[in-house]
């Protein structure tokens, strides 16, 4: 019987974020610590938020050993849930994509600031200034819950405790969400290219084939394949991904071209995961006999 080649090692690395989204560190330290894993490639895909790029390119252009590609995740509906696509190697300077996202975040800060202020009207210590001042664009609800967390509150439950708590606060003001194809629209417009992250996190809803085929009908031009499912809330065991992954290769085979685009991405938030999510993407490889890239 073949054995499966080993995978050489990773050389790209198109789905990180950096603390102008919900990441912990700048784009100039993120860019450090890819320049020494040695990664060649790298797309900052901070969530509705490009702010990243000029930053994560000077210091690229400095070092002279990685290129960054424009990149981005966002966060749109489809069919009434939710979903995220990544936008790759677009013109960062587009003015349409800049204002849709401006949108979003002025949305997500209002929002942010009306859980804060209910929280505290409840009692609890969610101190919205270090955060409203802070580097991050997309305030989302985990930096309600790190301002918490900081203050000394602790959810027994958890994250999970922490959003129902979310929702017994009432009605916050409502973040304009883009659908995805006005979400795909503007990054082909931007002279980007789409896919979609993550896919095996929706095969229950909407499930896998439609939203394969609806990706493919917004413009994807692929998606993000290799992805270190063992970590995250949503993650399952190895081998109900791995059964997972064979649907995902039977579906990509039926509905996009041969040439249709499968990134690898680690989704880290904090350079000091790093190794161990490479050492992921190098093991599913490995288990799934994929390239890496
Ligand atoms: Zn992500």
């Amino acid at each position: 019987m073949l054995q499966p080649r080993p995978p050489g090692p990773v050389r790209s690395d198109w789905h990180v974020h950096t603390h102008l989204s919900d990441g912990c560190a700048s784009p100039e330290q993120v860019v450090e610590a890819a320049v020494a894993l040695g990664l060649e490639r790298l797309a900052i895909t901070d969530h509705d938020c490009i702010a990243a790029h000029r930053a994560g390119r000077a210091r690229a252009a400095a070092r002279g050993r990685i290129e960054i590609v424009a990149g981005v995740e966002i966060d749109c509906l489809l069919e009434g849930g939710r979903i995220e696509i990544l936008g790759l190697g677009f013109d960062p300077e587009n003015e349409a994509l800049g204002a849709r996202l401006a949108e979003v975040q002025a949305d997500r800060r209002r929002r942010f600031l009306f859980y804060c202020e209910r929280l505290r009207e409840a009692g609890e210590p969610a101190d919205p200034e270090p955060w409203a001042c802070g580097p991050s664009l997309a305030l989302l609800k985990v930096h309600i819950y790190r301002a918490l967390e900081s203050a000394g509150r602790i959810y027994p439950g958890g994250y999970r405790e922490f959003t129902a708590r979310l929702e017994g606060l009432g009605a916050p003001p409502p973040v304009r969400t883009p659908e995805a194809a006005e979400a795909a629209r503007l990054i082909l417009q931007a002279g980007g290219r789409v896919l979609l992250a993550h896919p095996l996190y929706y095969h229950e809803r909407p499930g896998l084939e439609t939203l394969l085929r609806a990706a493919r009908e917004f413009g994807c031009a692929g998606v993000e394949y290799l992805y270190p499912y063992d970590f995250g809330p949503r993650g399952w065991s190895r081998d109900a991904a791995a059964e997972l992954f064979g649907r995902l290769d039977a579906l990509l085979l039926e509905l996009f071209p041969p040439e249709a685009e499968r990134t690898q991405g680690t989704d880290v938030h904090e350079p000091g995961e790093w190794p161990a999510r490479l050492d992921l993407l190098r093991d599913w490889a490995r288990r799934l006999d994929r390239p890496l890239r």
